[in-house]
């Protein structure tokens, strides 16, 4: 992600900015159709309806008006049921990675606002909400629960999963919606998909209940980016789209800042898998000497970079 600055002052801010903290300008935030951020003075564009209920920062589409004459919804809340009683602790995080990953939908050249338009359901199970993680025809439903540190920690500990994270979830949610989008109605995609990942008509239930009857041998590792990729080909194409974006986001967010030189072929995704290595080894070193856990805990085999190349290529590659 690119650096962003105060439009009054020129500060540093962020993309989650509510104000800036040097002039205290209220600041909106706008993705522009190349995937370009924008942003302005609250007093001068107005904000979205659900800025104070949800901590939102972008500014609906100019024009946007409301039956009630309020103000009117940005482009991402305005695609949100949320129950109004949800958690704001466990919603506002994944609000947060929803804008992210649309911004970064925009930015790769992935369209999301005409059919199949993308929608989100947040539910949260431990509040007795019916709520199974996934997508049909757009419409993604994640678990609220999933936002609790708590929960996380010991799904880490348990299962040894080493990246669990909202934004986790909704990039490789992503992965099915772009599946829909890009591949499953282009016969030229689709067979490049079956070279790269498989027959995705196998039964789809059959190998999920297989793969949680089996315990993680490792063997996935020369193939898939992660034990679940090895279940059923969407379920690989999910879980290596999510890679494209974490590769995306790290290695553009690297560059802005100078960790990184950006890649040296744009529109070659090797180059930017190649990138994100060097990223990953400096995030990681920049957390241990935090004495945190490493901010990219993958190691991708020669398998799994195909995998993610591959993915990348599906989209109308957009650096
Ligand atoms: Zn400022
Ligand atoms: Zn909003
Ligand atoms: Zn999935």
């Amino acid at each position: 992600m690119e650096r962003l600055h105060c439009p009054t002052c020129g500060n540093e801010v962020f993309f989650d900015s509510m104000r800036c903290v040097r002039c205290e300008t209220s600041l909106t935030l706008r993705v522009l159709p190349d995937g370009g951020l924008d942003v302005a003075d609250l007093a001068v564009t107005g904000g979205c309806r659900k800025r104070d209920d949800w901590r939102c920062n972008w500014r609906p589409d100019d024009g946007a008006v409301t039956t009630d004459g309020g103000p009117a919804w940005c482009p991402s809340c305005l695609i949100v049921d949320a129950p109004d009683d949800a958690r704001p602790t466990l919603l506002i995080p994944f609000l947060s990675a929803q804008r992210r990953a649309l911004w970064q939908l925009t930015a790769l050249g992935v369209e999301w606002r005409t059919e199949p338009a993308l929608r989100f359901t947040y539910r949260s199970r431990s509040a007795g909400g019916a709520a199974v993680i996934g997508h049909l025809g757009g419409l993604i439903t994640l678990d609220l629960d999933e936002a609790d540190p708590a929960r996380g920690e010991q799904i880490r500990s348990t299962l040894g999963e080493q990246y669990r994270t909202p934004l986790g979830h909704i990039r490789h949610e992503l992965g099915h919606y772009v599946w829909l989008r890009h591949v499953a109605g282009d016969p030229q995609r689709l067979g490049a998909f079956r070279a790269t990942f498989g027959d995705e008509t196998a039964d789809y239930q059959a190998a999920l209940d297989r793969h949680y009857a089996r315990t993680d041998d490792g063997a996935w590792r020369d193939e898939h980016v992660s034990f679940y990729a090895s279940a059923h080909p969407w379920e690989d194409f999910a879980e290596s789209w999510a890679q494209v974006m974490h590769i995306h986001d790290v290695v553009s967010t690297g560059a802005a800042w100078g960790v990184i030189e950006p890649p040296a072929a744009p529109f070659d995704p090797a180059e930017w898998v190649s990138a994100a290595v060097t990223a990953s080894l400096a995030a990681n070193e920049l957390a241990r000497a935090m004495g945190m856990r490493d901010l990219y805990p993958f190691a991708l085999s020669s398998g799994a970079r195909r995998r993610i190349e591959a993915c990348w290529q599906v989209v109308h590659f957009r650096p």
